[in-house]
């Protein structure tokens, strides 16, 4: 039996009702086979980073998972294909965008996959729902650093 982690995975949505999109995501990411959702954060709405289109909806979940973490990467991926997620160009508007920001205390540096992801202490909407489920990790200092970014809370 494989040790469980605990990981956190970004959920981003900016077409067709993000809101929903991200709200049935962090369901389904609670019945992949071998993860448990163990906090979920509140939803916020943010400008599109860098990426053209409406706003996103965004939100963090936290989970413990006896996934590896490139299998854990292939199920979100597969969640990303099955929301019907095109690519036709970089930062192109997305159905939905799961990403893996931390796997346990694991450094991964692989073609495929890096944890912690790279660009999160300097996204708000990363940053904000992630101290909603993993407030001990997110420092005052981290918020403070993107207080530049607008980022609503939605209830
Ligand atoms: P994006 O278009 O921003 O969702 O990037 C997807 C690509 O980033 C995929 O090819 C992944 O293999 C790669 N990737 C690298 N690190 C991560 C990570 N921590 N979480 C999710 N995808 C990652």
């Amino acid at each position: 039996m494989r040790q469980s982690v605990t990981a956190c995975v970004a959920v981003g949505a900016n077409l067709g009702d993000a809101r929903q999109t991200v709200l049935q995501s962090l369901n389904d990411i609670g019945r992949i086979a071998g993860c448990t959702v163990m906090a979920t954060s509140r939803l916020y709405r943010t400008a599109p980073w860098q990426a053209q289109g409406p706003d996103f909806v965004n939100a963090v979940v936290r989970i413990e998972t006896n996934l590896t973490a490139p299998e854990l990467l292939q199920a979100l991926q597969a969640m990303e294909l099955a929301a019907g997620r095109e690519r036709p160009y970089l930062n192109a508007p997305r159905t939905l965008d799961l990403d893996i920001l931390l796997y346990g205390d694991s450094r991964i540096d692989s073609p495929a996959l890096t944890v912690p992801h790279p660009r999160m202490m300097a996204r708000a909407f990363v940053l904000y729902p992630l101290a909603d489920v993993l407030p001990d990790f997110v420092q005052r200092e981290d918020l403070l650093r993107v207080q530049d970014q607008a980022v609503d809370r939605l209830d």
